[in-house]
């Protein structure tokens, strides 16, 4: 590798992206750029470290605040996925988001001297479609019902609503929403905001106005998987788990405790691709379904979290929209979307480049 190197990324919303743990206006990433030199060519990768604090232990200023360390990286041989994922470890210690975004520049790298996608270097057989929902944050109902519109317009036929804050409010706003998509699916996401008995009257409610739920993500705090477990139990619907899963033992934690039937795998929270790939594969192995997600991203990283998704294959839940909620992308390539159908770059890497190279 020649050279690496950490920069800002910050990108203005359409609308404040608020949910129970937070509000962004803007995304709150770092750009991590490698050169890679492979056989006399050289590559440009890059990697998306997205931040969501509180749901992400790191903020912006972590990220820049390591690149002297990233930085000590030019020079290092990278000729495998593995040599990118250790190299990240090193230098990432303690910052997953950092740590997954360092090792998705150097495996974007290495896909484009192979010339290929990079999911064909994560596994054999892959998707080339994927089908994502879309974020409803929580706002009014009115605002709520307008978004709502607005998305059924583009062709979207599932939610993903974010609620936690005030049960009343939640299910006013989903039974509005509802209103002006019949048809919808919704997955109801609490990131963590709730008692067992909110979110088990939420979810009663909104059965009684016939709103067809998918999944319930993270009704209860991180660490309250007697709470998990009731709602998973009791409340009639998939519970995923998105907070209470950052690692394998995690995972192992929430199948033991009966906490999820799924969990939601970012590369933000597991360090990267691979780990990444380790636990969707483990979690498969106990049963449980699989959602992926991101923080909030550009099309680099909804490229990089739908390539997982396309290794993985067949996924239940693809939640790979925030790319549509930014004023502007910063970033073209990647994936083709028509409405929620995302078709897959064909071209090396992840296929992303810049949009002021790409002119
Ligand atoms: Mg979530």
């Amino acid at each position: 590798m020649v050279s690496i190197d950490v920069a800002p990324l910050v990108v203005p919303l359409t609308e404040p992206f608020v949910i129970a743990s937070a509000r962004m206006d803007t995304t709150r990433a770092a750009l991590v750029v490698a050169d890679v030199e492979i056989e006399g060519r050289r590559l440009r990768g890059y990697g998306e470290a997205a931040c969501l604090h509180p749901v992400t232990r790191e903020d912006l200023p972590d990220l820049l605040a390591a690149a002297p360390r990233v930085q000590s990286l030019a020079g290092r041989a990278i000729a495998r996925a593995r040599d990118a994922t250790a190299a990240a470890r090193e230098v990432a210690e303690g910052s997953p988001v950092l740590s997954a975004a360092i090792e998705c520049a150097l495996v974007d790298g290495l896909a484009r001297a192979a010339g290929r996608g990079a999911r064909h270097l994560l596994a054999g057989e892959v998707d080339d479609e994927l089908v994502t929902d879309v974020t409803l944050p929580i706002a009014s109902a009115p605002e709520v019902t307008a978004l709502a519109r607005r998305w059924v317009e583009r062709g979207f036929t599932c939610f993903k609503v974010k609620v936690g804050r005030d049960v009343d409010h939640d299910v006013a706003a989903i039974r509005a929403a509802h209103g002006v998509a019949p048809g919808a699916a919704f997955r109801v996401d609490a990131n963590a905001g709730f008692s067992a008995a909110d979110a088990l009257f939420l979810l009663r409610e909104l059965a009684r106005a016939g709103v067809r739920v998918e999944c319930f993500e993270q009704p209860c705090p991180r660490e309250d998987l007697d709470a998990m477990a009731k709602v998973a139990r009791e409340g009639g619907v998939p519970v995923v788990a998105d907070e209470s899963l950052r690692s394998r033992a995690d995972l192992e934690a929430l199948h033991r405790a009966r906490a999820a039937h799924g969990v939601n795998l970012k590369l933000t929270k597991l360090g990267g691709l691979l780990e990444a790939l380790e636990v969707g594969r483990a979690a498969r192995a106990l049963g449980m379904r699989i959602m992926v997600g991101g923080m909030v991203e550009t099309r680099l990283g909804m490229t990089c979290a739908a390539n997982l998704a396309a290794a993985l294959r067949g996924v239940e839940y693809c939640d790979l929209d925030t790319a549509f909620l930014l004023a502007s992308d910063p970033f073209v390539g990647g994936y083709d979307a028509a409405g929620p159908r995302l078709t897959l770059s064909s071209a090396p890497g992840w296929g992303v480049e810049p949009r002021a190279a790409a002119g």
